[in-house]
């Protein structure tokens, strides 16, 4: 995907830290997975009060499109890329934007954001009449390109990322980015197979896309 500009910081950003350890008996510890490598992107901002958390975003994104297995992901979403070392970053200079994880190719799961709080990966979106889905939805980014495949790595590792998560947090429905912003977003793309997600949705009445 092509990353979308920068969003409106919140009017409170918590100068927050993951922790080092989690709690015994959770993975889960002020939002942080303990599952995931932290890596602590200053693009974030609080949810409104009261937001609801019951939407996940499946996005899929490479940096330059198509290319996997570097750091360029990561350091765009840490404000740390370099936008001299390829031409096509500088088509993004300057973007600051988020998502909570990223599942590389391989499986391995990284985070940036606390789930507690608001990333940047949605940009301008509705779903179901609510607009700025960022306010009320945990974003994942799984490495990859629109209309590739994605590996069984990543498959599993998101099986996992969402069984943890729909055991924290009242989740109640899965889309894509292309979904919440129809006709602006084509991510995670025709090679993204949802009926790996299935038997979870089953389980825990969840809502996929349709079709
Ligand atoms: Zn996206």
């Amino acid at each position: 995907m092509r990353p979308e500009p920068g969003e409106r910081p919140a009017a409170s950003a918590p100068n927050q830290m993951p922790p080092e350890q989690t709690q015994a008996g959770t993975p889960w510890k002020q939002g942080w997975y303990a599952g995931a490598r932290h890596r602590v992107s200053p693009n974030f901002g609080a949810r409104p009060a009261g937001a609801v958390l019951d939407l996940v975003l499946l996005h899929s994104i490479s940096l330059p499109p198509g290319v996997y297995g570097g750091d360029s992901v990561e350091r765009l979403f840490t404000n740390t890329l370099d936008w001299d070392t390829h031409p096509y970053f500088q088509t993004i200079r300057g973007l600051e934007v988020s998502a909570h994880f990223l599942i590389r190719r391989d499986g391995d799961l990284l985070q940036f954001v606390s789930c507690d709080d608001r990333a940047w990966h949605a940009g301008q979106s509705s779903f179901q009449g609510r607009d700025n889905c960022n306010d009320y939805s945990i974003g994942i980014e799984l490495e990859g390109l629109e209309g590739q495949n994605f590996e069984p790595a990543q498959y599993a590792a998101l099986h996992a990322l969402l069984t943890a998560l729909l055991e924290n947090y009242p989740l109640r429905f899965l889309a894509g980015h292309s979904d919440v912003a129809p006709g602006r977003k084509i991510d995670p793309g025709s090679g993204f197979e949802w009926h790996h997600l299935s038997d979870l949705a089953l389980q825990w009445q969840l809502s996929l896309p349709q079709g």
